[in-house]
């Protein structure tokens, strides 16, 4: 489905024709890159085909429109011609091709929800689905005031019905002189601060609490005025998250403000939009010869941390168009002493960037300034965290950038988790120049004796005399060892697709199960 596709795409024998996600990007012709589609989109022609006009589409319509010649395909109730924009999908034709004359909505989700196809597509534009009515179903009539339907689908909050109704965070707010507080009751016990984020731009507040795979958002236009710094008090136990604001003006609320669309909605995580935040870049520096760390500073009104496996997305606007790609923050070094948890810096986002010569969004990156700002957003990912506790033996396989999201789960294991007996990272790169933190990753090694290092170079030079190759089953047998037979054993990898995929399959022809795995993918 739709994508962002590289401007100069990967040589025809290159590797790394690998989407992010887990599909594969498939060869464009010259010609058809995405600066291409964006001057096509700028040039004035009628992509669409409607000369200007927008029409209410019917499913019946919709469904004729099913051929590459002429192909709409409908995202979350808005229809495009995609005909012009076939030869530009990354995907590939046939993968857009399943979505023809339906709702790709899902499809859409499950591949790239991230990208920006609002933006991407608006020349295509053909229309709103028309609203048909619908039988609402017993069950949740009696909350539904809503009796029509967008393109077949229920506004998310009636569609959870009474079973998560239960489960639905609630909030009250009160007030001193100079203070406002919001108390949300997320009604979940082991609620952290990792769960919370909290954005008060200006006079709009929005608090979004992660309840398992659902999402609750309080968004308010306040009152009046607050001042930039927000505190957040969270009672795990109890569940209870508390935002305190401070009142520019000592005046008395008579409301804490006007709701905003997303106000009191409890919805699942993914079917949640991304909400993103202006960040400042305050320093770059060099990894490698191709590689920086980039730190952002957050807004002082934000409260937001990035749990350990999860990923940001950032987005620019390049030549007019939204480009939104993934990122996965890690910490600004490798702490060496473990005895003590390692101090949180939740007012910055660090990221290890890979610039591609030839890269859209990491070129753009590379021309930031310090001072400069950068939209980031929420947290995502589907690591689970309980996978990690009371682990034994922790194998991190990583390729290239494929390292990033090694860092924080390296340091959580080796700090918080006491039945940790070995930690092993096996690093596979090109060559000895391109190897991330070399250095602190074999200090650590020197430091802390559970930790162990080993890398493989794919294009070495001939001076190399530690391991070479690419992943392979007898690469993998030969350094992949338990501490002890039946060890509680977590094994990640991370990298190019095509790496994590012949990876993910050793393991499993190695006998080791999908709970002992997890692959980083978008
Ligand atoms: P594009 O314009 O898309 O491509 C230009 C050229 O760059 C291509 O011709 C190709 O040679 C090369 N290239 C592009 N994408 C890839 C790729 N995925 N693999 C290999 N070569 C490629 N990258 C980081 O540097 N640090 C991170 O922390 C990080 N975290 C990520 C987390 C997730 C969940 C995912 C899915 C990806 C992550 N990436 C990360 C990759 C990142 O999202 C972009 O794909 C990458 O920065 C390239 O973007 P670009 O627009 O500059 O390149
Ligand atoms: P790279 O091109 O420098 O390659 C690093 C190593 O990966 C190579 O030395 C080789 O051993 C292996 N490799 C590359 N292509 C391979 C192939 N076709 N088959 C088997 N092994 C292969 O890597 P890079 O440019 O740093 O790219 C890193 C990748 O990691 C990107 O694709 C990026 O999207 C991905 N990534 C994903 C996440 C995530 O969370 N999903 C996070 C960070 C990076």
């Amino acid at each position: 489905m739709l994508n962002v596709p590289p401007p100069a795409f990967p040589a025809p024998r290159s590797q790394q024709r690998a989407a992010a996600g887990g599909r594969a990007k498939i060869p464009l012709k010259p010609g058809r890159s995405l600066m291409d589609w964006i001057r096509l989109t700028k040039s004035g022609k009628d992509l669409a085909g409607l000369k200007g006009r927008l029409i209410e589409v019917t499913e019946d319509e919709l469904a004729k429109h099913n051929k590459k010649e002429d192909c709409w395909i409908c995202i979350r109730g808005l229809v495009y011609n995609v005909t012009p924009y076939m030869e530009y999908h990354p995907g590939g034709e046939d993968e857009l091709m399943k979505a023809a004359g339906m709702d790709g909505t899902d499809l859409f989700d499950q591949v790239h929800r991230w990208v920006n196809y609002e933006s991407m597509l608006k020349e295509c534009l053909v229309g709103r689905m028309a609203l048909k009515p619908v039988t609402v179903p017993k069950e949740i009539s009696s909350i539904s005031e809503e009796k029509k339907q967008l393109n077949g689908m229920l506004p998310e909050k009636k569609l959870l019905g009474i079973s998560t109704k239960d489960l639905t965070p609630s909030y009250d707010w009160f007030q001193t002189d100079g203070l406002i507080t919001i108390v949300i009751y997320t009604k979940q016990k082991d609620m952290n601060a990792e769960l919370v984020t909290v954005d008060c731009d200006d006079k709009r507040l929005r608090g979004e609490i992660i309840v398992n795979d659902y999402s609750y958002v309080l968004e308010v236009d306040l009152d009046h005025a607050v001042e930039e710094d927000i505190f957040i008090n969270i009672a795990g136990k109890v569940g209870k998250v508390e935002i305190i604001l401070k009142k520019k003006d000592n005046i008395h609320w008579k409301m804490l403000g006007q709701p905003l669309e997303s106000h009191n909605t409890f919805i699942k995580r993914k079917n949640r939009g991304l909400f993103f935040r202006k960040c400042k870049l305050v320093s770059k520096t060099e990894v490698t010869h191709d590689t920086k760390l980039f730190c952002f500073m957050l807004p002082k009104s934000t409260h937001l941390q990035v749990p350990t496996g999860q990923h940001v997305y950032l987005k620019q606007t390049i030549a007019g168009i939204e480009v939104v790609k993934p990122y996965t923050p890690l910490l600004p070094f490798l702490p060496l002493d473990f005895k003590e948890p390692s101090c949180h810096d939740s007012a910055n986002i660090y990221l290890m960037i890979k610039i591609y010569s030839c890269g859209l969004f990491t070129q753009a990156l590379d021309h930031l300034q310090i001072g400069d700002c950068i939209s980031i957003s929420s947290p995502e990912g589907n690591f689970k965290m309980s996978k990690v506790q009371a682990l034994e033996d922790l194998f991190l396989l990583a390729a290239g950038t494929g390292f990033t999201p090694m860092v924080k789960l390296l340091n959580f294991a080796l700090t918080e988790v006491s039945s940790l007996r070995t930690a092993k990272l096996i690093f596979f790169n090109k060559t000895e120049d391109d190897i991330l933190w070399r250095n602190q990753l074999e200090q650590l090694a020197l430091k802390d004796e559970r930790f162990e290092v080993q890398f493989i170079l794919s294009e070495p030079t001939k001076d190399w005399v530690g391991k070479q190759g690419r992943i392979s089953s007898s690469l993998l047998s030969a350094v992949m060892k338990r501490s002890r037979k039946d060890s509680k054993v977590l094994i990640c990898i991370c990298g190019p697709t095509p790496f994590t995929e012949q990876g993910v399959q050793c393991l499993k022809d190695f006998g080791y199960s999908q709970e002992e795995i997890h692959a980083f993918t978008a």
